[in-house]
């Protein structure tokens, strides 16, 4: 089953904490055990897992990226997003979680991120869920 998720970003550059869409996608589908797979069909923006307990480490992230890989430099495309095309290369388009009697099998603290790289912008995932 594919669950399209729409996401509206509000910053140029920013993480969105997805972790209970992609639950509601996985407890809609009515699977209870199974893989699911998030896949990101854009060239400037990516998926993660990282912490979302602490929100300093998204800032972290954010400002790091964002210091190794500058919005202007001297770059071949002439879009002006040559960074976030970058960014989103390094990131990567999809992440992959098991879940087990509904429950996504996550280590402490984890949770799973839009990472916006050109917004704001409408932006979608998909969300494939097989059951095991
Ligand atoms: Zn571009």
């Amino acid at each position: 089953m594919l669950y399209p998720i729409e996401i509206s970003t509000h910053s140029r550059t920013e993480l969105v904490d997805i972790t209970e869409a992609i639950r509601n996608a996985i407890k809609k589908s009515g699977v209870r055990s199974g893989t699911c797979i998030i896949y990101v069909p854009h060239t400037t923006a990516a998926v993660t897992i990282n912490e979302n307990y602490d929100p300093s480490v998204c800032e972290d992230i954010v400002t790091t990226l964002n210091r190794l890989v500058p919005h202007s430099a001297h770059y071949s495309h002439t879009e002006g997003n040559a960074d976030a095309h970058i960014k989103a290369a390094i990131v990567g388009s999809s992440r992959t979680v098991f879940f087990e009697e509904g429950k996504i099998l996550f280590g402490t603290w984890q949770g799973i991120f839009f990472c916006e790289f050109d917004g704001p912008r409408r932006r979608k995932l998909i969300v494939k869920i097989l059951g095991d």
